[in-house]
């Protein structure tokens, strides 16, 4: 599998590209530490020529009807039941995840498309028969142009196809930036893309850091970029972007609570936190990273049932089909996490559940970490202000359910968060007042189905419209309404009244 000489290229206008570039990096097996392969970085003018092949293909494809294009997307979704397990490998193998949670994220990308199938019916324009006097209107969402999407580490397939089959069933031609840590997925989207029958240069990736987002941001060719990754880099993304007159949707970080009230099952909770705690390494922007435990006794009860569940989880390479979670993305990312887990002691968590310094036999060079519970965390402290994104569980004690409220509506970041609880009222009460886009009852991470869309409040998004979904045939297209009168209509002479209905 390894090979050491493989080169990552861009993919523009149908044809891999970059085999000479000046700058390379180095893709990594978190599970091993081992470089695998190296992957192109592109230069300004790379972008420009990912531009100018989206800009030509565009013109064929925004005219193609939209019963044509869901056909391709009809033969990418063909593509991906019968190689998922595949894509999953390709996941796996550079961001760590475990196989089935790779199979899982393949799933979640596949209802996207699905979604996308649907484009002739969700781009039905209205229309409205005599207005006034002979006269008709109507309104019809055209795309953009050129689109582009910049995407993060942890979810290197569903991530681009949250954006990729909405965009491109719109209308738009498309050009990834995925991220440079694990690039492989894109390559093979493209080839899934090309498979299905799209034509060259409609979709395009260009690999890369900073540089190829910079020119992505500046060039005046693109007219929406779609980002997902962390908060500090959307918030740059969504000023430098707007600043140039493009559409932009950023959606950022996340600290995601999950409310335990004292008539919940606790068994229950306890599993749910388990899996939306550490699942994928707590890797995800949707993972819970707090739990708010309502009263002293639910509080010790609910430690008491973690502490064990904690101590066994099982941590392996994506190939062992028992392992639960599997290595952190590079060494830098964990010792960022063991760093703050080491503040959060010193700042006065308690910690449980120690999961620093672990390693795994044979796999003495992968980014290993094991699950960390720490309790008594407060608001005040660096661990619970930021996003660790990492297998560490907080446990901040609310001693009451109006305190669990305000101390998650105070916090800046808004994506998801959960309440267990067998009343209804308090869930209903939750869902209304909390100020987070994506809320579960009893449900740990309430990632939206792909015909509803997802979308975090305050800092975890910025710009109007949320991904995938009914939120993203607006974000791609834009309006045009159109009054129309014919001949017979029209009265002799000027009208210089402004025109009313009459
Ligand atoms: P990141 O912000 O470091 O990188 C995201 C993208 O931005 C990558 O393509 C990267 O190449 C690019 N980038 C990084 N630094 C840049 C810079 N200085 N200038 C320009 N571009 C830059 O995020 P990550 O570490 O890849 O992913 C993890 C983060 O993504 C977490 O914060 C997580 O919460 C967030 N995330 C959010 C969602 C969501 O839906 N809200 C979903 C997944 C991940």
């Amino acid at each position: 599998m390894t090979d050491m000489n493989a080169l990552i290229p861009h993919l523009i206008d149908g044809a891999p590209y970059g085999a000479k570039s000046p700058r390379t990096q180095g893709v990594t097996n978190p599970a091993t530490g081992e470089i695998t392969r190296h992957v192109a970085m592109a230069t300004a003018d790379d972008v420009d020529l990912a531009v100018k092949a989206a800009q030509k293909a565009f013109i064929g494809w925004s005219e193609t009807p939209p019963s044509r294009r869901a056909q391709v997307l009809f033969a990418l979704r063909d593509g991906m039941m019968k190689r998922r397990d595949e894509i999953a490998r390709t996941i796996s193998l550079e961001h760590g995840k475990t196989h089935d949670d790779a199979l899982g994220e393949v799933a979640r990308a596949l209802e996207v498309v699905e979604f996308a199938c649907g484009i002739p019916h969700l781009l039905k324009g209205d229309f409205s028969r005599h207005v006034a006097r002979d006269l008709d209107a109507s309104s019809e969402r055209q795309p953009l142009g050129v689109v582009a999407g910049i995407t993060p580490f942890n979810f290197p397939a569903m991530v681009p196809l949250w954006m990729i089959p909405m965009a491109l069933a719109c209308g738009n031609s498309f050009i990834l930036k995925p991220s440079e840590r694990d690039p492989s997925s894109a390559n093979l989207i493209h080839e899934l893309l090309e498979n299905a029958g799209l034509p060259p240069g409609v979709f395009n990736v260009v690999h890369g850091d900073k540089e190829a987002v910079d020119a992505i941001l500046d060039h005046p060719g693109i007219s929406a970029i779609s980002f997902v990754g962390s908060t500090p880099i959307a918030h740059y993304i969504y000023s430098r972007g707007c600043n140039n007159g493009k559409r932009v949707q950023a959606l950022g970080g996340a600290k995601n609570h999950m409310v335990i009230m004292p008539d919940a099952d606790l068994d229950q909770a306890a599993d749910a936190l388990m899996g939306a705690g550490f699942g994928s390494a707590g890797e995800r922007c949707m993972a819970i990273s707090v739990a708010v435990p309502v009263g002293r006794g639910t509080a010790d009860r609910l430690v008491e049932k973690l502490v064990p569940r904690v101590q066994a989880l099982k941590i392996g390479p994506s190939t062992d089909k028992d392992a639960e979670m599997g290595p952190l993305i590079t060494k830098a990312h964990r010792d960022k996490v063991a760093d703050l887990i080491a503040k959060g002691a010193a700042e006065g968590a308690k910690l449980v559940v120690d999961g620093r310094g672990y390693s795994l036999q044979g796999y003495e060079g992968g980014f290993w970490m094991g699950g960390t519970l720490m309790d008594h965390v407060t608001p005040q402290m660096t661990v619970y202000r930021e996003e660790i994104f990492g297998p560490v569980l907080s446990v901040v004690r609310a001693d009451h359910y109006d305190q669990a409220v305000a101390m998650i509506n105070a916090h800046p970041y808004g994506n998801g968060t959960a309440i267990f609880t067998r009343d209804g009222d308090a869930a209903r009460d939750f869902a209304r007042r909390i100020e987070v886009g994506m809320v579960g009852v009893n449900v740990p991470i309430p990632v939206p189905v792909g015909y509803h869309s997802f979308g975090g409040w305050k800092q975890s998004i910025f710009g109007a419209h949320g991904i995938y979904g009914p939120e993203a045939i607006h974000f791609y297209t834009r309006l045009k309404t159109i009054s129309a009168r014919w001949p017979t209509g029209i009265r002799a002479g000027a009208e210089f009244t402004f025109p009313s209905n009459g």
